[in-house]
Parts: structure tokens; C-alpha cells; sequence
């Protein structure tokens, strides 16, 4: 069958972004050369061990770093104009408009002094109509919505504050969305209900979705791409299918045997030796070299570049080689 579909135009695209951390001691650098690009619609999941950049690089997105972030270099273009080039005017109707955020504390996140019902017009861009803010909280699954829209934040239970984080980040359709472990924070028994519901609605809306995540089985259930990243880079990005079954990269390798889930497919955990690093500036090795049991010596004193093969995009130094698979 002849697919005419014309090919997904990136919504946002990534390319070599450097991000810096200031504290009275020390310098972190958080992002040390990070590419992605995310496509019109898609559904990319961001793995990596805590510190590896997901959330910097989420923030980075809509500029909305701490003060003592910098960007020290690369570039980042939403719906093709660059982020950090931006005046205050054109960044505020990016994140009104192009862009929004679902994090992982929904209570926190609303404005604690606004009923939920105003928060959703204030979005809706002067559209005050009862019935948008209806229409917004019935979507979400919450029927019970003229209650819930007189209500504060700190009335509702975090399952229904979250599905109320969802209404307002979906109310002005925005082309991507941004999910910062949005479960994390739930009760175990209705995160599978939430992820569905943002899922589903970002397809219906034809939203692109970038969701971060520690549980990668709820990436490999939702996401077609995957990115995973490592020491302020993406290491590896691909199609979810062929990354979760044949890792090109050690790291993801390590971090798939290190999930849990494992030992049902008839695996074990292996947990990852060693912690990731903290970087103080720009590395001229591979930062996963000294965890790493496939390290060639070039991996400990060279920078490796990126490599596109299959579908993927891997900055390795045993792929640049054109060594054999990894064993599983
Ligand atoms: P997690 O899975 O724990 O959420 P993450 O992948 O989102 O981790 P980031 O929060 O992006 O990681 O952190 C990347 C690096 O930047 C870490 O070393 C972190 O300590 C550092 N960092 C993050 N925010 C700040 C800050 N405001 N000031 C100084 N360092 C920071
Ligand atoms: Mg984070």
C-alpha cells in the first residue's frame, strides 16, 4: 500500500543546546549538547536516570529555567522560531498559545488562589463562556463540573486536580505538550486512567507529546519515539519498538536491565554500577564510559559524535566502529 501521507513537519527542534547551572560553589552543566526534534502529532517518550537533563531540557522548551540556569550555546526553534532568541512578547504567546506543561504536582502547579473554572477561562484566551470551561472539564472525565469549576485547587483530590492540570494545558490548543512525570505523584491505582486520558486527548487534538518518565513501560505502551538521554545528552533516540527490543546504545541497554518488569520477562534486574556524573563543563569523553562494560579506550578519551543508522540516532564510539549488536 502507497502511504501519500506527506511526511510530519518538527514542531520543535533541538540541536546542540548547552545549558548551565550557577550555584555559589559550583557550575552544573545540565545539558551538555542535547538534539531532539519532535514531530507534529508524535508521542516521544524522555528516559534517563534522575539528573540526566529531562526536566532542563523540558523547562528549556519555553525558557522557563530557574535565574541561574544559562544557555551557554545550541539552538531550539518552536513551530520553527528560535526560543532563546526571542523577545518577551513573542515567548509569552509561545507559551499561551504553541506550547504547555502538565507537571508532576497538580495542586502545586494551579493557582491557589483562583477557582478552577476562572483558571481554564483565563486560558481560553478571553473566551469566558461557562459552556468552553464545560466543555474543558468534561472532557477530562469530570462531570461533575460545575462544582469542580467553583472550586480551589486544594479542594479537589490529586487525580481530579491533575485531570484539571490536563483541561488547562489542552484549553488554548497547543501544538505540543510537555509531561514532566505527570503520574508520578498519583495514587498507583489511577495513573494507567491519567496517562490515558492525556494520551488520548493529545491524539484527538492532534498535539504533539513529550512525556518524561521514570516508568518505561508506560513509555514503550505510549510512545512511538523514544529518546533517551545520558549525561546532559540524548544518547540514543529511535522508534520505541526497536530501541525497547535491540539497544544500539550500552546505557540504554543498561537502563532497559535495569527496569523493572524484568524478571517476568524472564530477565533480571541489573542494576546500573556506579552513579551518573555531574558535569562541570563540556566533556571530552563519553560521560558512560566509566559505567560501561562495552568501553573501548576510545570511549574514555574522545567526544563521540552522532551516528544515524536504522531509524536511529546514536552517539556511541562502538557504533561509529560498526561493532556487532550488544548481546542481549
Ligand atoms: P529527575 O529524573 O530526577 O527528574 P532530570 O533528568 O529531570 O532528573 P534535571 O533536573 O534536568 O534532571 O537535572 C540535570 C542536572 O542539573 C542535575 O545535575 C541537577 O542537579 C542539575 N540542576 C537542576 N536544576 C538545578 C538548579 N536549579 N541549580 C543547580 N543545578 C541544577
Ligand atoms: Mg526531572
Amino acid at each position: 500500500m502507497r502511504n501519500d501521507a506527506p511526511p510530519a513537519r518538527p514542531i520543535v527542534t533541538i540541536s546542540d543546546l548547552v545549558i548551565e547551572f550557577r550555584t555559589r560553589r559550583q557550575r552544573v552543566r545540565a545539558l551538555d549538547g542535547a538534539s531532539l526534534s519532535v514531530a507534529e502529532g508524535e508521542k516521544v517518550g524522555l528516559v534517563g536516570e534522575s539528573g540526566s537533563g529531562k526536566s532542563t531540557l523540558a523547562l528549556s522548551l519555553a525558557r522557563l529555567l530557574p535565574t541561574n540556569a544559562e544557555h551557554v550555546s545550541g539552538d531550539l526553534t518552536v513551530a520553527g522560531k528560535s526560543i532563546f532568541a526571542m523577545d518577551t512578547a513573542s515567548l509569552r504567546a509561545v507559551r499561551r498559545r504553541t506550547l504547555s506543561y502538565v507537571f508532576q504536582d497538580p495542586i502545586g502547579t494551579l493557582d491557589p488562589t483562583m477557582r478552577v473554572g476562572r483558571q481554564i477561562s483565563s486560558v481560553l484566551n478571553g473566551v469566558s463562556q461557562r459552556s468552553a470551561v464545560a466543555s474543558s472539564l468534561l472532557e477530562v472525565g469530570l462531570t461533575d463540573h460545575k462544582r469542580i469549576a467553583r472550586s480551589y485547587p486544594h479542594e479537589l483530590s490529586g487525580g481530579m486536580a491533575q485531570r484539571v492540570s490536563i483541561a488547562v494545558a489542552l484549553a488554548a490548543k497547543p501544538q505540543v505538550v510537555i509531561a514532566d512525570e505527570p503520574t508520578a505523584s498519583l495514587d498507583a491505582s489511577i495513573r494507567a486512567q491519567i496517562l490515558d486520558l492525556l494520551v488520548s486527548l493529545c491524539a484527538g487534538h492532534g498535539t504533539a507529546l513529550v512525556l518524561l518518565s521514570h516508568d518505561l513501560r508506560a513509555i514503550a505502551h505510549y510512545c512511538e519515539r523514544v529518546a533517551v538521554m545520558y549525561g546532559g545528552r540524548v544518547v540514543e533516540d529511535g522508534p520505541t519498538a526497536n530501541v525497547f527490543s535491540e539497544p544500539f546504545h550500552p546505557y540504554s541497554r543498561a537502563l532497559m536491565k535495569a527496569a523493572p518488569g524484568q524478571e517476568r520477562l524472564g530477565g533480571r534486574i541489573e542494576p546500573i554500577p556506579g552513579v551518573p556524573p555531574i558535569l562541570g563543563g563540556r566533556e571530552e569523553r563519553c560521560t558512560f564510559a566509566p559505567r560501561c562494560r562495552f568501553a573501548l579506550e576510545s570511549c574514555h578519551s574522545e567526544r563521540p559524535g552522532e551516528q544515524r543508522t536504522a531509524g536511529r540516532r546514536v552517539i556511541c564510539h562502538r557504533v561509529e566502529g560498526g561493532l556487532p549488536p550488544l548481546p542481549r
